[in-house]
């Protein structure tokens, strides 16, 4: 499996899966599945920014029904995030090849090069890139951890494989994912249509006090950037909790300066993340944060900076696929359970362009993004049906005039 392309020990006892963009690892996994994917019946390339496609025609010069997912993975990652979708795509169309059923449109599956932007630091990338939202000189000029520019990286990049394009005409894209949180495993639910992906807002603040003396400074004269900080920190939680699901908050980082056990904090840098499917509550939160944290520096005799919110609203699902993966759900025999996505995939950055939809699968105990992450393979089947499934009713349904996608009309 994809496990073997990248694994290494990150730590612990546990072994995870490291398999970042351009990297060896990498390069393995394309090679693997590209190999499957000339085995089903597609003919395996690989695009300017790295990413895989398999592609065969259609019977008639319908657009292209895409299904993808992503190869790369996060440090110590699992095997399932983003790989399922890419391998569940080879099967679909090795499926359709053992039947001898042909597809009126063309077919695509897509192993996207960075979902994760652990190495490059954007989140996405890849589908990014093939969407014209991340220019081609902008695509070149990142820079990695490693000290290379993507261009570096990319041309260092030999999988072995032809040059091809993303599909210009796309009627649909697919992508299968692990659900990544606990809502499917907890309810007993082994398969999802997604309706929405999450709206994220984040942005940094900064607390200023005074350091001083942790010894001679009396309690009553402090100004403790830290606790204004503390109190900050539970603001958060508190305005998602009102919110109720599925709004959530977090501070995930936090700069304490100067950082010393005999020195009472003067400054503090964290960030806070809000994560919502409904776009006037997710502007809602980052007000309503912005007027406690002024409340704070004042009960606390600190000042407050709030920065610019990088705010980016909830995408939906098109309507028109959600039904048609909702009718496959029924078909394998359960019932269309609808539910958003709280972490972003590929299809937020598609949705825009081509009509797009998701099936979400169990992760068992909701963990993700480790190398717990686990989904039983039936249900990995299952979603692999619908997958499936949903292709031959959208194939049977008469697509609209496809979207050209932006990068191929700049080129
Ligand atoms: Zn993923």
């Amino acid at each position: 499996m994809l496990a073997a392309q990248g694994g290494e020990a990150c730590g612990g006892n546990a072994r995870g899966v490291s398999r970042f963009p351009f990297s060896t690892a990498h390069a393995q996994a394309v090679g693997v599945v590209a190999a499957w994917m000339e085995e089903a019946g597609l003919s395996a390339g690989c695009d300017e920014f790295g990413n895989l496609i398999g592609a065969r025609p259609g019977s008639g010069d319908g657009p292209t029904i895409i299904l993808g997912s992503h190869l790369d993975t996060v440090p110590c990652g699992g095997i399932f995030d983003g790989a399922l979708g890419v391998v569940a795509g080879v099967e679909v169309a090795a499926a359709l090849r053992e039947s001898g059923r042909g597809l009126r449109h063309a077919l695509a599956v897509v192993g996207f090069a960075d979902e994760e932007g652990h190495q490059f630091g954007v989140g996405t990338l890849a589908s990014r890139c093939v969407t014209g939202r991340i220019p081609r000189e902008r695509f070149a000029s990142l820079r990695g951890r490693d000290g290379r520019t993507l261009a570096e990286s990319r041309a260092a990049f030999a999988p072995g494989l032809p040059r091809c394009a993303f599909p210009e005409r796309a009627a649909a894209y697919l992508e299968l994912h692990i659900e990544q949180g606990p809502v499917l495993a907890r309810s007993g639910r082994r398969v999802a249509v997604v309706s929405t992906i999450t709206g994220i807002a984040r942005t940094v603040v900064v607390l200023e006090g005074e350091a001083n003396h942790a010894g001679t400074t009396p309690m009553t004269d402090r100004r403790d950037a830290l606790v204004g900080a503390a109190d900050l920190v539970l603001a958060v939680g508190a305005l998602a909790r009102a919110e109720g699901a599925p709004a959530v908050g977090t501070v995930g980082a936090l700069s304490v300066s100067p950082g010393a056990s005999n020195v009472v904090p003067g400054r503090v840098e964290l960030s806070i993340e809000f994560r919502t499917t409904d776009g006037v509550q997710l502007r809602s939160l980052c007000t309503g944060i912005g007027v406690e944290a002024h409340q704070v520096a004042q009960s606390r005799g600190v000042s407050c900076h709030v920065g610019d919110w990088d705010l980016r609203d909830p995408v939906p699902m098109d309507e028109g696929v959600q039904r048609a993966i909702a009718r496959a759900i029924h078909e394998a025999g359960h019932e269309p359970f609808v539910m958003p996505s709280g972490a972003g995939h590929d299809a937020m950055v598609l949705a825009p362009h081509v009509p797009s939809g998701m099936i979400f699968v169990p992760s068992a105990g909701g963990i993700s993004h480790c190398p717990r992450e686990w989904t039983d393979w039936e249900d990995a089947a299952l979603g692999a049906t619908v997958l499936l499934r949903t292709v031959m009713l959208l194939d049977e349904a008469n697509l609209r005039a496809a979207r050209v996608l932006p990068s191929h009309d700049a080129s």
